[in-house]
């Protein structure tokens, strides 16, 4: 009984974090060498999306490709994370050259998209990232004297480095703004890269086919951003001060 119970976390933490690998684990107990049948099957159905997804509406972003777009952690790739629609791609390929043609050898890094398959699943802990419709994408950050760092990030995932600035969300645990102070002394002390970041988050809400961008009120003074489309997620759901949330 202890055992099935376990199996059962393993298998729902797995589909909660890849959406396939709790598929694998379970066909992999009927196996008798099951660790290496779970990885054999999770690498399997990992591959076998990339072609399948297309045919349900989503395209997975290359994590291979070296050019202005590109995926932070080879961690997103391994885990099915890197999944949009046609149109948003298109959407990040556009803006990340535009960037790159204003600041040359400039990567714009994708964090957490959507997973390969079933509208409604949502990639956790972005409730909302269940549709393909939906993406983070890393803030630019550079030194103390404004130089760029290009490609690089404050924190291994790119997530969780915040921007401390005046906010009016009160203290709570029962929320998804998590403040993560113990964290926060790990990270890389970069600045954020004003121009570059003004200049993502403009061309992005000029898209016609963009309908809203989250980041953090203070943010957008102090980026001195302007657009309807650029709004706050609210106190209950993740800071965006971290990174910028973009859907169609
Ligand atoms: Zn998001």
């Amino acid at each position: 009984m202890l055992r099935l119970a376990l199996h059962a976390c393993i298998i729902a933490a797995l589909t909660a974090l890849t959406q396939l690998g709790g598929i694998a684990w379970a066909l992999s107990r009927l196996s008798r060498h099951p660790f290496a049948v779970f990885a054999a099957l999770y690498v399997g159905l990992a591959l076998l999306a990339v072609w399948v997804a297309p045919l349900t509406g989503r395209t997975a972003l290359s994590c291979f490709e070296r050019g202005p777009l590109q995926v932070q952690s080879w961690f997103y790739c391994a885990t099915n994370r890197t999944y949009v629609t046609p149109e948003l791609k298109a959407v990040l390929e556009e803006a990340s050259s535009q960037v790159e043609e204003s600041y040359p050898g400039t990567q714009t890094l994708v964090l957490d998209a959507n997973f390969p398959f079933l509208t409604g699943f949502p990639l956790l802990p972005h409730l909302s990232h269940d549709d393909g419709e939906k993406v983070d994408l890393a803030f630019y950050y550079a030194d103390a004297a404004g130089d760029h760092y290009s490609g690089q990030v404050r924190s291994p995932i790119g997530y969780f480095a915040f921007e401390q600035g005046p906010t009016n969300c009160p203290d709570t645990l029962l929320s998804l703004r998590w403040d993560l102070d113990w964290l926060q002394p790990l990270w890389k002390t970069f600045e954020l890269e004003p121009q570059r970041n003004r200049l993502l988050v403009e061309t992005l809400a000029r898209d016609q086919r963009v309908a809203k961008i989250f980041i953090e009120p203070h943010l957008k003074q102090s980026l001195g951003l302007t657009s309807d489309k650029i709004r706050f997620q609210g106190c209950r759901a993740a800071r965006h001060d971290d990174h910028i949330h973009l859907q169609l």
